[in-house]
């Protein structure tokens, strides 16, 4: 179903690119799951291949690819192994939006497109325990001040996805001096920063989303790259559309494997197979009814993404289709594994993951109450 929505050759190569993988990917996310350990070798794979920079402007060197093209990989990819795709989405997200915005000074955005270049991947560390998800509006516990000519910054923040590889975490911080939030470009090399290992969740196991804690690290003053134009929190924009195609492929994963199981399961009570059977048919016709209502929201949104003037009024739009395809991929496992029965629960069975893994996608913002109040209160101020 995927194929309705590639649209030109360079899509259809870098898909057709990423399919070596699959079977590895595969094959390691089980157990990756089980000891909740990272995907190393999978991230290098993708690395090798230039993965990491297919969002930087061709003029930076990229491969200039826009959210449309890089949604159609990263759902390809989440159905492969769902953890390593989130924690790429999250470079290849924030790449493309950091260049899309250039509010940074032109020199240091050269800088991180050299770095990008040779590979490097960064993600916002932007969540901590107290302030939950920034996109609530809460201000960061952690804090920079100014000391000789350096900004040196105290905190922790939580669920940093893809720490244990990340090269930069660009991280929020409170300035007090300047009663601003300001984003700090860190590497990972700098004095005073740790990854405390403490990720363990029944979902995304293997995208190492541990606490990042920055003890007296001190930076540059060019490392300030960014005092955004909003006090606290974050700003929404369409790049984080990667996030809900990695949940979308997931789903994909489910509703194969079903229709796989249908097509070869023949139980004795019956001749042939399960797929034979109404109540079969009509749980696959709702999956798959399912994966085209989100597949049309997600790259229907995508593609006004590409419209300079529509991509203005897509704040809403944005909302509405993470709403739609997190608990589309949510639906479709659910129903996978009711084809499967109950051998969907065993925990050699990929269904199980799955439906942990796209419980997650209910926590990454922006969170469906949000959605929904945002809606109804644009609809009254109409
Ligand atoms: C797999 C995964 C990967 C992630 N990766 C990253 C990452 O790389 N970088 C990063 O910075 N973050 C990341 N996050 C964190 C994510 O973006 C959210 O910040 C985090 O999940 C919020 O946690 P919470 O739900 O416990 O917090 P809270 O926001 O505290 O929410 C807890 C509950 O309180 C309610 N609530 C809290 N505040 C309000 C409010 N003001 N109004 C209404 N309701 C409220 C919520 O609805 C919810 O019911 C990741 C999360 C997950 C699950």
């Amino acid at each position: 179903m995927q194929e309705l929505f590639i649209k030109n050759s360079k899509q259809r190569e870098w898909i057709e690119r990423l399919s070596p993988l699959e079977t590895d990917f595969k094959e390691r996310a089980s157990l990756i799951d089980e000891e909740g350990s990272f995907p190393y070798e999978n991230i290098q794979s993708l690395r090798n291949m230039g993965y990491t920079k297919l969002t930087l402007p061709t003029e930076f060197g990229g491969a200039g690819f826009s959210l449309y093209d890089a949604i159609l990989l990263q759902e390809k990819l989440g159905s492969y192994d769902g953890s390593t795709a989130l924690s790429i989405g999250w470079t290849l997200m924030t790449v493309g939006e950091l260049f899309e915005n250039r509010n940074w000074h032109p020199e240091k955005l050269a800088y991180l497109a050299d770095e990008v270049n040779n590979g490097a991947i960064i993600n916002r560390a932007v969540s901590e325990v107290a302030t939950g998800s920034p996109i609530r509006g809460g201000r960061p516990g952690t804090n920079a001040k100014q000391v000789d000519g350096k900004w040196v910054i105290n905190g922790c923040k939580s669920y940093t996805t893809c720490s244990p590889v990340l090269d930069y975490f660009l991280t929020s911080a409170w300035i007090e001096e300047k009663e601003t939030v300001g984003f700090f470009l860190i590497p990972k090399e700098a004095e005073g920063l740790s990854i405390q290992e403490n990720w363990n969740v029944i979902a995304m196991r293997g995208t190492g989303s541990h606490d990042l804690v920055l003890e007296n690290v001190a930076v540059d003053e060019s490392d300030l790259v960014e005092i955004p134009s909003y006090q606290t929190g974050f700003k929404l924009n369409g790049w984080g559309l990667l996030i809900s195609a990695t949940y979308l492929g997931i789903s994909q994963a489910a509703r194969d494997y079903a229709v796989q199981f249908a097509n070869t399961h023949s139980p004795n009570s019956i001749e042939g197979t399960i797929a034979g059977l109404p109540n079969v048919q009509a749980l696959i016709g709702e999956i798959d009814l399912e994966l085209y209502k989100a597949r049309f929201a997600l790259y229907g949104a995508a593609e006004a993404y590409l419209d300079e003037q529509r991509i203005k009024k897509m704040t809403n739009g944005a909302l509405v289709t993470k709403h739609i395809v997190t608990n589309a991929a949510i639906t479709v496992v659910d129903k996978a594994m009711r084809i499967v029965g109950a051998k969907s629960l065993q925990l050699s069975n990929p269904l199980q993951r799955y439906y942990r893994d796209v419980r997650a996608g209910l926590h990454n913002p922006p969170m469906d109450d949000l959605t929904i109040s945002k809606l109804a209160q644009t609809a009254i101020q109409q």
